[in-house]
């Protein structure tokens, strides 16, 4: 299972309580993020966080550390039966590097099928909220994130290219209203999972 959405959104806060919950029914929970959750994935993460680079670059990289992760440490978590619940996947891939900087998605799309190997989450919670709210969320949280200086409209296409994703694939994608409190955004996570027996 993945979550994802814009910077601000909010879907970190509700990892720890997915994992709790899964924890609490015995189930063998792996916490992982992207771009990251293996040394080298993490070291990428380092350069394609703080190193200006082009569109094509980044992809590489994000892509590069997918592969490193996936073949690491979630193939290897799934075929042990393990519950992986992992912030960001390829879904950023397409949000950020393609609707987000307008790099080329068939391009993205071969990356994933060679990447991935037909490997994609189950399910994946959409935390939605609108441009303006997150900037607002960012600033008050102070995060010093390297999107920081990204506008709105950046956010906006991001936003849409996350939308575009979930129409592509309805039945892994629930969208959230992630605008509410942190108490309303939790039970929407709540039902979701409780609709899946999860
Ligand atoms: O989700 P997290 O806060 O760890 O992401 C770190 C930064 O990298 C954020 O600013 C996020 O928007 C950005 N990012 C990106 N492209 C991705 C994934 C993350 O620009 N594919
Ligand atoms: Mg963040």
């Amino acid at each position: 299972m993945t979550v994802e959405g814009i910077d601000g959104a909010g879907k970190t806060s509700h990892v720890d309580a997915i994992a709790e919950r899964w924890l609490a029914r015995g189930l063998e929970v792996l916490r992982t993020r992207e771009p990251g959750g293996t040394p080298l994935a993490e070291a990428l993460r380092e350069l394609f966080l703080h190193r200006r680079m082009d569109a094509l670059t980044e992809a590489l990289l994000v892509f590069a550390a997918r592969r490193d992760h996936l073949v690491q440490v979630i193939e290897p978590a799934l075929a042990r039966g393990a519950v992986v619940l992992c912030d960001r996947f390829t879904d950023a891939t397409f949000a950020y590097q393609g609707s987000g900087r307008g790099f080329d998605q068939g391009v993205l799309a071969q990356l994933e099928a060679w990447v991935q190997q037909g490997r994609q989450p189950d399910l994946t919670l959409w935390f939605d909220l609108d441009p303006a709210t997150a900037a607002q969320r960012r600033a008050a949280a102070r995060t010093a994130d390297r999107l920081e200086a990204e506008s709105l409209d950046f956010f906006a296409r991001v936003r849409a290219g996350y939308a575009g994703r979930a129409a592509a694939d309805p039945a892994r994608f629930a969208r959230l209203e992630a605008g509410g409190t942190l108490e309303q955004v939790r039970a929407q996570v709540l039902a979701v999972l409780e609709a899946r027996g999860w």
